[in-house]
């Protein structure tokens, strides 16, 4: 469990597109789990997507929201009207070292927008902070990632994801696997295997 003091921490992803993004928008949902988010909302239900990350949430764990919203404009409205902020990811923003600590000090539920094609004009003006990793365009994936890392000050890394299946043990060779809860998870042999296909 990461302690999390903002209580819901979201990322809405905003321009995807059907067929196009469906692989760098389900890396988006990916990063925001493993890196300590508590929702990943998708502007346009694309199932494949959705489904993709349940799948993930039902095997590697974590209690992680997800869904879909017809207009991520909506959202933003709603999210500032429960008292929650924004925070626009865009390599035309202000630094992130410059804006991370207020934004970290904040105890505000936090909206974290990552866009994919143009992103219009309205996140820019209604966002509480428009910020850059970095001012090069990039990807949406390591600027998510970025910002998360530095948000939780690294400790995404300790998070254990309740209700796994799996569980990945660290190790200098090969894909070491346990599945948890099995006869013999936690010892040296039981449950452990080699797993070449599971990514
Ligand atoms: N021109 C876009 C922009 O405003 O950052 C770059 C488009 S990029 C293909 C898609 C998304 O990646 C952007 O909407 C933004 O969320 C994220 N992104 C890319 N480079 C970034 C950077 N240097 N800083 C923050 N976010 C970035």
């Amino acid at each position: 469990m990461l302690l999390n003091p903002y209580g819901m921490v979201y990322v809405l992803r905003l321009g995807h597109r059907l067929g196009r993004d469906k692989r760098v928008t389900t890396h988006v949902g990916l990063v925001a789990r493993a890196f300590g988010a508590n929702g990943f909302i998708l502007e346009g239900c694309d199932e494949s997507v959705l489904g993709s990350l349940r799948k993930v949430l039902s095997v590697w764990g974590g209690d992680m929201v997800v869904e879909c919203c017809s207009s991520g404009m909506e959202v933003v409205r709603s999210w500032k009207d429960a008292g929650g902020e924004v925070i626009h990811l865009t390599m035309y923003g202000l630094p992130l070292d410059d804006v991370i600590d207020a934004i970290r000090v904040s105890p505000k539920p936090k909206l974290v927008i990552v866009g994919a094609r143009r992103v219009e004009w309205f996140y820019y003006e209604n966002s509480d902070y428009n910020v850059a990793v970095g001012n090069q365009p990039h990807s949406e994936v390591s600027a998510l990632a970025l910002f998360l890392d530095r948000l939780f000050r690294g400790r995404w890394a300790y998070i254990r994801f309740g209700g796994a299946k799996l569980r990945v043990i660290p190790s200098s060779r090969g894909k070491v696997v346990v599945r948890v809860g099995g006869p013999r998870e936690g010892s040296d042999e039981g449950s452990r295997g080699f797993h070449k296909g599971s990514g």
